[in-house]
């Protein structure tokens, strides 16, 4: 190769972030050394389908060299293994960019979550990504020789570095566009200069890469002979000699495109940990090519964990739009609804134009119709999950249970399918396993609601004073306790015809569960505490709208609630957290006019600070905090001394 220096090299240290990385790559993933080469080729495929997406507008990219592909070939002598490409290649800077920092969002809160631990943090390495860097794992020095598909033969660059702290960089002058990347093995790694062993991996992890992968041809080549006295020969072997020819080592086909009797499931689980940077197998995968109106093929996946970042609304999806085969982009947000974020795959569309922008998809009638339909395949998916694989299916609910419960808000469309989908805590169970379904099931005779309450924490909303009432009667609530419930649960009014009913808003009203004596004595209580009633509101003016007798609690003295229709507290209190403007809504405090202190407060002589105690032990019984924490202390103390 014509590659000479022209001008004088420069040293450069790596971010910070790079430093580090490299450490722990080295350090954790040496049990595992050969998904380099998977990384390296996927990048080398990355390059190629860059150039080939921007020589759609930009024909004289391709040059005279249109052929996409990757060259493998090694050196014994030498003891290099080289990865090249004809893609959109490096420029110098891009090389400075790319190749010495990481440019990836939530780096620094990757590295922050590490744990020191060699397993835990080789899993969490393999889930985020490390990409070239990898190829530290088996050299002890990389030279990627590059240049960027437009520019001039003497705009190349070359980038070296032994992975350590730094890594140089110089202009050079190179023929060939795109990027050939050179490990110098270590020792210990020089098994990877072998056909048959480099044939093996790429086997393993790249059969599916839609470019041809190439090697140059061997010949095993006798040697000389080491016997004469033996006429059998007795020669010694030469070893295997290259002949200049290259081969495709590869299947060289997309997956998605091949028919799904020819996959196996483990191309499918290799497939999905490629495109989704995840070691574990995926919990469920669908393969269709969907034919009508709109023709496309989907490959999708549910993976068996979370990311990191799953809560981010605005984190890209990821599902990868290719057109004929084409690829056009990674995260295209439009194909799938933003409740299903945490599904990877490929959508491949016969109807979308090469040149499709973000913007376009946004508008188009053809993305629609494959959201739509990309949709209802995963909530298949999940559908037969629940049906039919009891563990996989709680592995779902743990990992992705809260982010479905979005859907209800958004996905008016399959409300219902999504609702039968979720699972809560319930007051009389101890697993996270009840569907409204369930519930409905066990309903008590005359009870005409799904009761629920949502709380900070389960442990909040089991022990929330609002459930005494239920308790005593043997009704079940479900409890919830994820950030998203009170939202979800806003556009739920009803499940399969029954009203669900936040016992946590408006008053409690039990309807026919509450025989005549108890709704008697509920409107005695309200009468004869009006005076009571009546101070309270006075000395609570400022906290609470209003204040009222209840017959929702047994052993606490009082509690809060909303309106029906109100923000509750909880969710108020979250949003102010997370520093949204909210309405300030007043809530009602009631009363348990049977309780001790209550009886206490009525003949009470410091009547107002124990009205400020019961309303702030109420807002702390339901994980709030008193708006004046001292004051609060400083009334307590003064009952205790
Ligand atoms: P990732 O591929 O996840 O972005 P990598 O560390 O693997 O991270 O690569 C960093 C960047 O270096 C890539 O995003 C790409 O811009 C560039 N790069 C790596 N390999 C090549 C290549 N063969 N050709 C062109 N650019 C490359």
């Amino acid at each position: 190769m014509t590659t000479t220096a022209t001008a004088p090299k420069q040293t450069m240290a790596f971010q910070a972030e790079v430093a580090q990385l490299l450490k722990l790559v080295t350090h954790s993933l040496y049990s595992n050394p050969e998904i380099f080469l998977r990384e390296l080729v996927s990048n080398a495929s990355d390059a190629c389908d860059k150039l080939r997406f921007e020589s759609l507008n930009n024909a004289a990219l391709l040059e005279s060299d249109p052929e996409l592909k990757v060259r493998i070939s090694f050196d014994k002598d030498a003891k290099t293994l080289s990865i090249t490409d004809n893609g959109i290649g490096l420029s110098e800077q891009e090389a400075i960019d790319n190749l010495g920092t990481i440019a990836k969002s939530g780096t620094r809160d990757f590295m922050a979550s590490l744990s020191g631990d060699q397993k835990n943090d080789a899993q969490l390495i393999g889930q985020f990504g490390v990409g070239f860097y990898s190829g530290f794992i088996v050299a002890d020095r990389i030279t990627v020789e590059s240049r960027r598909a437009g520019l001039a033969p003497e705009q190349g660059v070359r980038w070296s570095s032994e992975g350590t702290g730094e890594f140089e960089v110089a202009q050079i002058e190179r023929a060939d566009r795109g990027t050939r990347i050179t490990l110098h093995l270590k020792d210990d790694a020089q098994d990877y200069l072998n056909a048959y062993k480099l044939k093996g991996v790429i086997n393993k992890y790249s059969d599916h890469i839609s470019l041809p992968i190439l090697m140059e041809k061997e010949e095993w080549k006798d040697g000389e002979l080491i016997s004469s006295t033996d006429p059998e020969g007795g020669r010694q072997p030469g070893g295997m000699v290259k002949t200049g020819e290259w081969e495709t080592v590869n299947q060289a086909a997309a997956l998605w495109t091949r028919a799904k009797k020819d996959i196996t499931p483990e191309q499918y689980d290799e497939f999905y940990k490629q495109i989704s940077y995840d070691q574990n197998a995926p919990l469920a995968s669908t393969h269709n090519r969907v034919e009508g109106s709109t023709e496309y093929t989907q490959l999708l996946f549910i993976p068996s964990k979370a990311p990191m970042d799953m809560f981010n609304r605005d984190k890209a999806a990821g599902v990868k739009l290719y057109v004929k085969r084409v690829f056009i982009m990674d995260d295209a947000q439009a194909l799938m609804p933003v409740y299903l974020r945490f599904v990877k795959g490929v959508v491949d569309s016969a109807d979308l134009p090469l040149n499709v922008s973000r913007e376009l998809l946004q508008e188009s009638r053809a993305v629609k119709a494959i959201r739509e339909g990309c949709t209802k395949r995963v909530l298949g998916m999940i559908e037969d999950l629940a049906a039919n694989d009891a563990d996989k299916f709680a592995t779902f609910q743990t990992e992705f249970g809260a982010v479905l419960k979005e859907g209800l808000g958004e996905d008016f469309a399959n409300r219902d399918r999504i609702a039968k989908l979720l699972r809560f805590a319930s007051s009389t169970t101890d697993t996270t396993t009840v569907s409204f379904a369930d519930y409905k099931a066990r309903m008590k005779d005359g009870q005409d609601a799904i009761y629920y309450i949502t709380a900070d924490t389960l442990a909040a909303a089991k022990s929330s004073p609002q459930l005494e009432i239920f308790r005593k009667k043997g009704i079940e609530v479900l409890l919830m306790a994820d950030r998203v419930d009170e939202w979800a649960l806003n556009y739920l009014h009803e499940f399969d015809g029954t009203p669900l009913q936040s016992v946590a808003k408006g008053a409690v009203d039990l309807g026919k569960l509450q025989d005549e004596d108890e709704k008697k004595a509920a409107e005695l209580a309200q009468t004869e505490f009006k005076p009571t009633l009546d101070k309270l509101k006075d000395a609570l003016k400022d906290k609470a709208s209003d204040v009222r007798a209840t017959s929702r609690l047994v052993d606490s003295p009082a509690c809060l609630v909303v309106q029906d229709g109100d923000m509750s507290t909880q969710l108020a209190r979250m949003l102010k957290q997370a520093g949204q403007a909210v309405p300030e809504v007043k809530p009602i405090l009631e009363i348990n006019a049977e309780h001790p202190l209550v009886k206490k407060l009525v003949e009470s002589s410091n009547f107002d600070d124990l009205a400020h105690i019961i309303f702030d032990q109420a807002l702390l019984a339901e994980g709030g905090m008193p708006a004046d924490p001292a004051a609060y202390v400083k009334r307590v103390n003064a009952l205790l001394v």
